[in-house]
């Protein structure tokens, strides 16, 4: 551990919600921060847990001007005896040095970076909800601080992690979501930024976002930024085809994020006794086998929705109904079995879980 964490106490507390079945989706942010800086002599030090305030930055910083900026999400779950846990949170904060590495910013060290996470749910441990398929969503991210404008890596940098309480991601939970196979623009190409989690990602995918809205879907799904032709991710989740009765997913190509709840939905589901591929998949091979009968189910996984089910996708004019619209039974079990883990409903079979 690099040094001790100092903690600076909220000087008046926030009152906590009430009604847990309306917290939405990253609306309220809890009394505290945890904080952390970079420069080139120190390193990153001043680890500290501090009041959840506006930041101070000049209009210079170079986070405004040249997007050096990466974030992880994940949440903290409360089990039905009222005790918390994670879920594989080290591998969020590895995840996060990879989107370091890519945008030239300096990595950290797990560990601080657990340490810094820990004491700051010790002390807002109180801010978790209970209510089914509720938690404590955790948002790390760090942005470049320099006050310069010229295009080069920043020499100083804030490391910070606030948490809110959250429900469901949406708010009809667990149900069929439409998607539009995007077939202008795109996310990501092989080279750039695509498995990195950071926020140029998503504002050069808000544009889509809108129009698939504008046309009645929910979320966009992207196609390689080469030829437009082979499946890539949707908005902030993975995709998975129930196809021949096999679960198959993009294989990680580059340009896909590599989640946490895939990687995890594919090794529940090998043990389960599914074939699992990760492979190229071509749109017309998923729009053929829709047509074939041959598709049985579609979802998308990440930890904000976790599985969420695809109820019709539409592509180039045509509309595809999937399992009637309705959620398949595939897509149903894992998102029991991955959820049963995730509060601690069920047992922990693969060691994925830090309980506090
Ligand atoms: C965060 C994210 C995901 C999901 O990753 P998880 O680790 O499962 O939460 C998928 N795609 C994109 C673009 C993301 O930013």
């Amino acid at each position: 551990m690099m040094q001790e964490i100092q903690f600076v106490r909220a000087q008046t507390l926030k009152a906590k919600p009430q009604d847990e079945s309306k917290l939405g989706f990253g609306r309220i942010f809890t009394d505290h921060m945890f904080t952390m800086r970079y420069d080139r002599e120190n390193g990153w030090h001043d680890a500290k847990v501090e009041p959840y305030r506006a930041l101070s930055l000049e209009p210079s910083c170079m986070v405004l001007h040249y997007g050096q900026a990466i974030f992880e999400g994940l949440k903290c779950y409360r089990r039905e005896d009222g005790g918390l846990q994670l879920f594989r949170p080290r591998d969020n904060f590895e995840r996060m040095n990879t989107s370091a590495e890519r945008l030239s910013i300096p990595t950290f060290d797990v560990e601080d970076a657990m340490a810094g996470l820990l004491k700051l749910l010790e002390i807002e441990k109180d801010w978790a909800p209970s209510q089914r398929d509720t938690s404590l969503y955790i948002r790390p991210f760090i942005i470049a601080t320099d006050p310069f404008v010229g295009v080069r890596a920043s020499n100083t940098y804030l490391f910070c992690i606030i948490l809110s309480p959250v429900g469901a991601y949406y708010a009809n939970g667990l149900a069929p979501v439409g998607i539009y196979v995007e077939d202008q623009y795109v996310r990501a190409v092989r080279g750039g930024l695509g498995f990195a989690k950071t926020a140029a990602n998503y504002a050069a995918s808000l544009k889509a976002g809108e129009i698939a809205h504008q046309n009645g879907y929910a979320q966009v799904l992207w196609l390689d930024g080469v030829e437009l032709k082979y499946v890539e991710e949707v908005g902030s989740m993975n995709i998975m085809f129930v196809l021949d009765g096999k679960i198959v997913t993009p294989a990680l190509n580059g340009s896909i994020l590599s989640g946490i709840t895939r990687k995890s939905i594919l090794q529940l589901a090998a043990d389960d006794g599914f074939e699992v591929e990760e492979r190229r998949i071509a749109i017309e091979e998923v729009v053929r086998a829709a047509e074939e009968g041959r598709l049985q189910e579609a979802f998308g996984t990440g930890t904000a929705a976790v599985v969420s089910p695809v109820g019709e996708l539409c592509w180039n004019g045509k509309k595809i109904i999937l399992s009637g619209g309705k959620i398949g039974p595939v897509t149903q079990r894992l998102y029991d079995e991955l959820t049963g883990i995730q509060w601690g409903r069920e047992e922990d079979r693969f060691g994925w879980v830090l309980k506090l």
